[in-house]
């Protein structure tokens, strides 16, 4: 289908590239891309593209202003610099950038037009490339530019890694091992597949149903290697077991070095990697959910997907309110898998439950912001939500999609007698909407399926979704034979609400507790705390809770703030807590101990 095949007369190749510009918007042949990085202590990119133009006028190309999978916009165009276009006869092409991301080539009629660009990369982030003396990480998003509309066109990428650098690792599609080539049917392809370069080390390779898992990695530090892989195994196994079914060739878990974060890919993921941290057997829990997360997610996001997420807007970003789904879901999935696994106990993965619950229930956002508004503010409010408001008005996914999660997969089972799970709901929502009907599915949708498969309606579950409705924790987790502790109980000491820090002789206040008396009394943070009931106050003085008060007694702060000092009576409170502690019930019917045996091990 592209100019590049050609038809034996000149008449049937111009009727044909006449229908599939005219129908298709013609696909063009392919784009290739040539990443040097000569001198690497320099951090820049330097990028060779050769592309055919359509033969008609300017050329216009596009740097994405995000990377699906982090939600957030990055500005990447900033970071591109020395954009020189030359045409077939060498004849440098003026241009001019338009917009934030977009440079316009003029008079690109040429058929092979070169465009050669330098990339800054210096910001060592997951969703950033990066570029040292040791090692190169390309996020595709910040180094390749596209034509604009043409993001079907195919790619070619040759990377010549800098001296003495030996390898290079990426999801894409080998086309010659020995000279680095790759490809990659689209730009949504090749924006999806991240590229590793320096000398790498490759874990014994394994397979799940004869599919090639690899595991190649910069700096990967001291640990049992056998027994990581043995680990990663068992979460392919267990992730592709409840799905039922690989969509990909080959996957490559890519470890980025250390640092924080992982991105989700197609056949591939990146992940922020120190061995040592799978020594001690915390770490390695934190560790292998965190690969469990990364890995699940190539269904859930990837392919079990939000109708809004794909195809992707890489100019402004795509907002859905379904990341509950597509992230929360996901953190719910990390521990489903490793139990099943045998990596984690139930004891374990109620505990994080547990630590969810809790940092969901003492956040005053809980009661300002539904799930489906977290989901679409996370553009605007940062992935963990806001943090510069006066006292926190928002959610994260992370904690409470879990729960939500937990609580369907409970409230089905519960309503089919144990015999259907959030498992059918996530199958179901795979072979219909991505191997059926290749799309992604709308929030209707996703309700339809989850009734269907619970057989009840679930308007008061999708509730807690778009309200900011309390959970009621006791009525769900009594559906699998377990108890859980919310009565409140009392704080030793007195309640005063307040969080300070020492800034040179200065007592700031760094946050109140949202309702607490402090709150009540209208005191706010960032004001300087000049004396309490008469004398200096030092870091120890007051905080949230006041040990050697109690409730009723009286505090005056003098509280300096905009210039103007101004005393404030306080009475000191009680604070009230709840520990979330989970545990069985005493004589569970059949149906409660089958759940909550059949849900985790
Ligand atoms: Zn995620």
């Amino acid at each position: 289908m592209t100019p590049n095949h050609r038809s034996k007369s000149f008449f049937t190749t111009l009727l044909f590239s006449l229908l599939s510009f005219a129908v298709f918007g013609g696909k063009g042949s392919t784009v290739k891309f040539t990443v040097s990085m000569e001198n690497p202590e320099q951090q820049i990119f330097h990028v060779v593209m050769e592309f055919e133009a359509k033969q008609t006028s300017d050329a216009v190309l596009k740097m994405p202003m995000w990377s699906p999978g982090y939600y957030q916009l990055m500005d990447y165009a900033e970071k591109l610099d020395n954009l020189v276009a030359t045409d077939a006869n060498n004849k440098i092409l003026q241009w001019e950038k338009k917009g934030k991301n977009s440079w316009i080539i003029r008079n690109a009629k040429s058929k092979n037009i070169r465009v050669e660009y330098d990339i800054k990369a210096d910001r060592q982030f997951v969703a950033n490339s990066f570029l040292d003396e040791e090692h190169g990480y390309i996020v595709p998003t910040s180094v390749f530019l596209h034509l604009d509309g043409e993001i079907k066109r195919d790619a070619k990428v040759t990377v010549n890694p800098a001296k003495n650098w030996e390898d290079v690792a990426t999801g894409l599609d080998v086309a010659d091992a020995s000279k680095h080539i790759f490809t990659a049917t689209d730009f949504d392809v090749l924006y999806d597949s991240p590229i590793l370069i320096g000398n790498l080390e490759e874990l014994p390779a394994f397979e799940v149903n004869g599919i090639p898992h690899r595991f190649i990695g910069y700096k990967i530090g001291e640990f049992d290697r056998g027994k990581l892989m043995q680990d990663i195994k068992k979460v392919v196994e267990q992730a592709s077991g409840l799905i039922g079914h690989i969509p990909y060739k080959h996957y490559t878990f890519l470890a980025i070095g250390p640092g924080r974060g992982g991105i989700e890919h197609l056949n591939s993921t990146t992940i922020s990697f120190e061995g040592s941290e799978v020594n001690s057997e915390q770490g390695r829990i934190r560790m292998l959910s965190f690969i469990a997360h990364e890995y699940f997610h190539h269904y859930n996001v990837k392919r079990i997907r939000p109708i809004e997420l794909g195809p992707f807007d890489y100019d402004k970003g795509n907002k859905t309110n379904m990341l509950w789904v597509s992230e929360g879901l996901t953190v719910y999935y990390e521990y489903i898998i490793l139990n099943r696994g045998g990596m984690m106990s139930r004891e374990q993965v109620l505990d994080t439950f547990k630590g969810s619950i809790k940092s969901y229930e003492t956040q005053p956002g809980r009661l300002f912001q539904s799930l489906a508004q977290a989901s679409a503010e996370t553009w605007s409010d940062g992935p963990f939500g806001r943090t510069e408001d006066e006292f926190n008005k928002t959610i994260s996914y992370y904690a409470k999609g879990p729960v939500v999660g937990l609580i369907l997969d409970f409230l089905i089972r519960h309503e089919t007698g144990n015999k259907k799970s959030l498992d059918d709901v996530m199958r179901t929502l795979y072979n219909k909407y991505y191997i059926k009907e290749n799309r992604g599915f709308t929030e209707a949708e996703l309700k339809q399926v989850c009734e269907n498969i619970a057989g009840v309606s679930l308007n008061e579950f999708f509730d807690y979704i778009y309200t900011t409705q309390e959970l009621d924790y006791k009525k769900y987790f009594n559906y699998a034979g377990l108890d859980i502790d919310i009565n409140p109980v009392e704080v030793p000491g007195a309640y005063l609400g307040i969080n300070t820090k020492m800034n040179g002789d200065s007592l700031v206040i760094t946050s109140v507790d949202y309702d607490s008396p402090a709150w009540k009394a209208g005191v706010r943070k960032g004001g300087i705390v000049l004396n309490v009931n008469g004398t200096t106050p030092s870091q120890n003085s007051i905080g949230a809770i006041i040990p050697d008060k109690k409730a009723g007694d009286i505090l005056v702060l003098d509280i300096l703030k905009s210039g103007v000092s101004k005393p404030t009576t306080i009475a000191l409170g009680t604070k009230l807590q709840r520990s979330f502690d989970i545990k069985p019930v005493k004589n569970p019917t059949e149906l409660q101990s089958a759940i909550l045996n059949n849900w985790c091990r």
